[in-house]
């Protein structure tokens, strides 16, 4: 059976239609049938991926991500984000008596940061920003 990968613009519609109708989509894998079924209805042979629906959405303006992670071993900073592929940039966190320097990596694209004990994604909750457009 042949099937579609849609345009990014398909995508990004569709998103905004399940998130008007919906307020919240409370995880990636509803997220990914929700707009999966939307996009369907106009062409049935479309496939969507969660992966890349992952990396789209975290970018859109009008969509909230909130990011839930555990915690993961220690180890070097990363230099990609798992959550966006975005580089990920180094920032250095003071404490507040001006003693030891927090070392994390956040991300330059979407609001995933990390420490040397890594934080793993593990869910994802997502959030229309606004109404008004
Ligand atoms: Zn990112």
């Amino acid at each position: 059976m042949t099937y579609r990968i849609p345009p990014k613009g398909v995508l990004e519609r569709a998103v905004l239609t399940v998130m008007r109708r919906r307020g919240s989509v409370g995880s990636l894998g509803r997220l990914t049938e929700l707009v999966a079924h939307e996009v369907g209805r106009k062409d049935p042979q479309a496939r969507i991926g969660p992966e890349r629906l992952r990396r789209l959405v975290v970018r859109m303006d009008h969509v909230r991500t909130t990011i839930h992670t555990r915690r993961g071993e220690s180890g070097t900073l990363r230099k990609a984000c798992p959550v966006c592929g975005a580089s990920l940039e180094t920032v250095r966190n003071r404490t507040l008596d001006g003693g030891a320097v927090d070392l994390q990596a956040k991300c330059t694209e979407c609001d995933y940061w990390t420490g040397r004990e890594r934080r793993v994604p593990v869910r994802y909750v997502f959030h229309l920003r606004d109404w008004q457009f």
